[in-house]
C-alpha cells in the first residue's frame, strides 16, 4: 500500500462545510490514503480584503500538495471581487475541466435513463480571456482567443481520458461554419489528433445542433470536447438532464496541479440545516482518488454510493414518493454510504476502475509553429464614426498611401462599401480595410493612421492582416 498523499482541502461557504465533512468521512472510512492540509477560501477571505477570495499563504499549501479538494464558495455580490475559480484555474494552469454526467434511472428521475456522458471543456481560453472593451458609444467587444497549443492540449486530453476509461467515441462541438479561423483551428486540431486514435470513434457536430441532440438524446454521446464557452453552458445542461446539478462532480486538470469539486454552488438558503446532498462533491472526490492512483478506493466509494441510491436513501433534492424509501439529511446520507462500503449495486451498473496511470500532460505535443512564415499585407482600421458608408469612403480617399489602398468598409461584419445595400443598419463602428500589393512594413500602417487622425477621424483600434505560409489568415468582408 502506498503512503498517504498530501492534498489541500477547503471547506468553503454555505453548504460547503457540511458536504465537505460528509465527503471526508466517507473517504476516510473507505481507506483513502490522504494527508490533509486545510486552507480557508471564500466569503470571509473576500471580506478581509483579499479580492480573489484566497490568502497569499494558501497558495503555499497548493504549491506543496498540487492537489486541491474544494467545497463551493459564495462569491460576494458587487464590483471589485474576482472569481476565485477563474483565479485558481488560470494561476495553476488547469486547462481541462472534466465533468462526467450519468443518469441513475430508475432511482433518480430523468428523461434520459441511458445517459453516460463525459464533457471535456477547455478551461483557459476562448472568450474567458476576459479582454473586453467598449469601443464606441454603441459597440462593445469581447475577444475570443483560441490557441494552437491550447487546442492541442485539450483535444489530446479528451482522447487520453477516453482511452483511460475505455470510452468508445469522442465528439467535438464547434461553430466553425461561422468562426472559421478560431473554431476552425479547434476542429482541425481535433481531426489531426483523432487520427492518432484509430480505436476510438470520432465525430464533429456544429455546436447548435449538437447541443440540441445532447439535450434530446444524450445517450448518443460518450465523450464530448469543446472550447470554453460551449463547454461551460453544455456541461450544466448535461448535468441537469442527467437528474440534478447536485449530483455531478468535476475535475480541473493541468500539467502540474489539479482541483476537484462539485459543479453546484454554495446554496446559501440550504446552509446549516443538514439538508444538502453531498453527492456532487463526493463524485469530485472519486475523480481525485482516480487522479491520485487510488482507483481501488474510488471504486469502493462509487459502488457504495450507487448502492445507497439504489436502496432509495435520498436527500431532499432527489427524493420522490415513488422512487425513494427514506428522506435523509447530509450526515445520514454519508453514514448510509459508509455502511455500504464493500457492497455493489444490483440493478445499476457496478463501477470497475481498471484504469492506467494518467497520461503525463507535460509531455503533450503542443505543435511547432516556429517555422511558420508570417507576412504583413495590410490592416483593418476600426473607426468610430456616424454617417453614411459613401461619406466615410470619401473621407478615407485622402488617407491612402502609395502602398496601402482602401479595399472595403464593413459595419458589424457586413460589407457596406463598395456596393452595399441601403437597408443595412449601420452602427458607429466601422472596419476599414487597407491592403497592399505586397508585404508592407509596419511603418506604412503608422503613416495611414497618422493620415486618418489628420482627417479628423477617430480610429479605435487596428488589426494587422497577415499571410501565414503564404495563405491569408483573416476573415473576408
Ligand atoms: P447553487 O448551485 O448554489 O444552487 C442552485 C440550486 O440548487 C438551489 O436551489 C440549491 O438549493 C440547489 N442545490 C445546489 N447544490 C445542492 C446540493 N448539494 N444539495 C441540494 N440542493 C442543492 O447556485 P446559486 O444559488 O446560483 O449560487 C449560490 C452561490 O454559489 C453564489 O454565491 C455563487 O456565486 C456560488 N457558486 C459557487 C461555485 C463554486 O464555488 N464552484 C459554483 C457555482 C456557484
Amino acid at each position: 500500500m502506498s503512503s498517504a498523499t498530501p492534498i489541500t482541502v477547503a471547506h468553503g461557504d454555505g453548504i460547503g462545510p457540511e458536504i465537505m465533512a460528509a465527503c471526508l468521512s466517507i473517504l476516510q472510512e473507505a481507506g483513502a490514503r490522504l494527508d490533509i492540509e486545510t486552507i480557508e477560501i471564500g466569503q470571509a477571505v473576500y471580506e478581509r480584503g483579499h479580492d480573489t477570495g484566497i490568502e497569499p499563504s494558501a497558495w503555499e499549501s497548493l504549491r506543496r500538495t498540487r492537489v486541491f479538494y474544494k467545497a463551493p464558495i459564495t462569491t460576494p455580490q458587487g464590483g471589485g471581487f474576482k472569481s476565485l475559480n477563474v483565479t485558481i484555474r488560470k494561476t495553476l494552469g488547469l486547462f481541462a475541466n472534466v465533468r462526467p454526467c450519468a443518469s441513475y434511472a430508475p432511482y433518480i428521475e430523468t428523461k434520459h435513463p441511458n445517459m453516460d456522458v463525459i464533457i471535456v471543456r477547455e478551461n483557459e481560453e476562448d472568450l474567458y480571456a476576459g479582454i473586453e472593451h467598449r469601443q464606441t458609444p454603441q459597440v462593445y467587444q469581447c475577444l475570443k482567443l483560441i490557441s494552437e497549443p491550447g487546442s492541442r492540449k485539450i483535444v489530446r486530453y479528451a482522447f487520453e481520458d477516453a482511452k483511460r476509461h475505455g470510452r468508445k467515441k469522442v465528439t467535438c462541438f464547434t461553430k466553425d461554419n461561422i468562426m472559421k479561423l478560431t473554431d476552425g483551428l479547434f476542429h482541425k486540431v481535433f481531426d489531426e489528433i483523432a487520427a492518432e486514435y484509430p480505436d476510438i470513434e470520432n465525430e464533429h457536430w456544429i455546436v447548435d445542433i449538437g447541443a440540441a441532440k445532447l439535450a434530446d438524446s444524450p445517450e448518443a454521446f460518450d465523450v464530448i470536447v469543446m472550447p470554453n464557452l460551449y463547454g461551460d453552458i453544455l456541461s450544466d445542461v448535461a448535468a441537469q438532464i442527467a437528474g440534478s446539478v447536485g449530483l455531478a462532480g468535476s475535475s480541473n486538470i493541468g500539467a502540474n496541479y489539479a482541483m476537484f469539486e462539485a459543479i453546484h454552488g454554495s446554496a446559501p438558503r440550504r446552509a446549516g440545516q443538514n439538508l444538502a446532498n453531498p453527492s456532487g462533491l463526493l463524485h469530485g472526490g472519486i475523480l481525485m482518488l482516480l487522479h491520485l492512483g487510488q482507483a481501488d478506493i474510488a471504486q469502493r466509494i462509487h459502488n457504495a454510493w450507487l448502492k445507497t441510491i439504489e436502496d432509495g436513501i435520498h436527500t431532499y433534492d432527489i427524493y420522490s414518493e415513488e422512487r425513494s424509501t427514506q428522506k435523509v439529511g447530509t450526515k445520514e446520507f454519508a453514514q448510509a454510504v459508509i455502511e455500504r462500503l464493500g457492497q455493489e449495486p444490483s440493478t445499476l451498473k457496478t463501477v470497475k476502475y481498471n484504469i492506467s496511470e494518467p497520461a503525463d500532460l507535460s509531455k503533450f505535443d503542443i505543435g511547432d509553429t516556429s517555422k511558420v512564415k508570417k507576412d504583413l499585407v495590410g490592416f483593418d482600421a476600426f473607426i468610430c464614426w456616424t454617417g453614411s458608408p459613401d461619406d466615410l469612403a470619401a473621407k478615407l480617399d485622402g488617407v491612402q498611401t502609395g502602398s496601402l489602398k482602401l479595399q472595403a468598409i464593413t459595419n458589424r461584419g457586413v460589407q457596406v462599401w463598395p456596393g452595399g445595400h441601403p437597408e443595412t443598419f449601420c452602427s458607429d463602428h466601422w472596419r476599414c480595410r487597407f491592403v497592399g500589393q505586397n508585404t508592407i512594413p509596419h511603418t506604412d500602417i503608422i503613416q495611414v493612421l497618422s493620415n486618418i487622425a489628420d482627417a479628423g477621424l477617430d480610429f479605435i483600434k487596428t488589426e494587422n492582416l497577415c499571410k501565414f505560409d503564404g495563405k491569408p489568415a483573416y476573415s473576408g468582408a
